[in-house]
């Protein structure tokens, strides 16, 4: 029997765990017969989460079969269940409910986030979101939709609950969307409601000036230090009394790491994501490694924590699977570090905003960063070609990633 490294996902963190992985064992001159690398998810696609703010979510995915097959990677469909660190085995199940169970000698964890859905009324039944593919085609359908539907203020009106990155993105984009379905003459109105007092709470004083002139410029409302209480079909209720007639709410407000987790021996933080030593090892369990969404590791030696970012997710696991080869065959690990962190925000038509370091000093504005943004959701983000070599060279963990 072949020892087995076992990655848990097929998005940015473990793709790039399986490929390292790969890259990992031919390094050590050793083939799959005696380690087998074996990626189990949902679906054998790459879901490019980051492009769901824009239109066409459908299109917004990369298949993974040609490519695990160029370096020897097993893909095996289905959904995890249930996670034993003590056999260290998984349980699987398939869309035809066949469960199975897979033995691993070590195991990355990389199942990614969800979007938080607190317990607001209405919020479940009538908001839509982003956060996953099918999610974003549900909003795609219902603003195309939109046009067969009487014009009234509400049919006209976007309401985007969380004023983060995605809900900068998402609004920023709607009106031009929206003006796609309805006609360029349609009186559109989109707004967007964030809980703190400035919008783009996370993403500090830096960029806010160009997000604010960008959010202007499209005619984007704000309603800030106001909080969600209700949503109905054709309205959404805020916390400063506000009622706004709208028959589109997208929230966005918050992730958390997905459930797996909680299988897992550790701390976590927060966002339930498993505390991971530099290495990227559970520290309580001592075969498992965490990457992605899932993990809470250290980007520095100065106190930053990789966020839940495509950016740190490819990082992530690049250095996750490259240390599970290594571990398995008692080589040297190699600790993760990423020092250099950038964001690029989408600002719709008016461009993009794009900064450099935590502190996010703005490097570029308007259409200069969009170029970019369009260059990292358009090729940056998305697999190597399917060949040996090229996927190689790309899932070495010493490169630098910007996303
Ligand atoms: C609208 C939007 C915009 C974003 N914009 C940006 C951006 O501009 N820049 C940036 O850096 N980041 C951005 N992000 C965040 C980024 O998409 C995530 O941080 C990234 O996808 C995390 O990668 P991951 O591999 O950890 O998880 P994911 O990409 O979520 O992949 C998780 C994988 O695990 C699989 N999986 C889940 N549960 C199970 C299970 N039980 N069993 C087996 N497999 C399972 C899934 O099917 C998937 O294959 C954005 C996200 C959204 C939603």
């Amino acid at each position: 029997m072949p020892q087995r490294v076992l990655i848990v996902g097929a998005g940015f963190a473990g793709m790039w765990a399986a490929l390292s992985a790969a890259r990992a064992l031919d390094l050590a001159g050793r083939s799959a017969g005696s380690l087998e690398i074996v990626v189990v998810a949902p679906e054998p696609y790459l879901h490019v989460r980051p492009r769901l703010y824009e239109s066409d979510a459908a299109s917004m995915k990369a298949p993974l079969l040609d490519l695990f097959a160029a370096v020897g990677v097993r893909f095996h469909q289905g959904t995890v269940e249930a996670i034993d660190t003590g056999a260290r085995t998984i349980l699987t199940r398939d869309a035809k409910g066949t469960t199975s169970s897979l033995g691993y000698d070590r195991l990355v964890l990389a199942s990614g986030s969800r979007l938080f859905r607190p317990s607001i009324p209405g919020l479940d039944e009538f908001a839509f979101s982003v956060d996953q593919t099918d999610e974003a085609v549900a909003l795609d359908l219902h603003l195309r939709a939109l046009a067969k539907r009487p014009a009234s203020v509400s049919r006209n009106t976007v309401v985007v609950a969380g004023g983060g990155f995605t809900g900068i993105e998402i609004v920023a984009e709607i009106p031009t969307r929206l003006r796609s379905f309805l006609g360029v003459d349609a009186a559109i109105r989109a707004v967007v409601v964030e809980q703190a007092d400035a919008i783009g709470p996370d993403l500090g004083p830096g960029p806010r000036p160009v997000i604010e002139n960008a959010l202007d410029a499209a005619g984007v409302e704000r309603r800030l230090g106001a909080a969600v209480t209700s949503i109905g079909r054709d309205f959404i209720a805020l916390s400063n009394g506000e009622t706004i007639a709208t028959q589109t709410v997208i929230w966005t407000a918050g992730a958390r790491a997905q459930a797996l987790t909680a299988q897992v021996p550790g701390q976590r933080d927060r966002f339930g994501r498993l505390q991971v030593d530099r290495d990227l090892r559970v520290p309580d369990a001592k075969n498992v490694f965490a990457a992605g969404d899932v993990a809470c590791a250290a980007t520095d030696d100065v106190g930053n924590v990789a966020s839940m970012s495509c950016q740190h997710a490819m990082a992530l696991g690049r250095s996750a699977g490259h240390n599970a080869v290594q571990d398995l065959l008692g080589l040297p690990l190699r600790p993760y570090t990423q020092v250099k962190y950038v964001t690029c925000v989408d600002l719709g038509p008016w461009g993009a905003v794009y900064t450099e370091g935590w502190e996010r000093t703005v490097m570029l504005t308007g259409k200069e960063a969009k170029d970019l943004k369009r260059q990292i959701n358009s090729l940056w983000i998305y697999p190597p070609p399917a060949d040996r070599a090229a996927i190689f060279d790309a899932a070495d963990p010493a490169r630098l990633v910007v996303a």
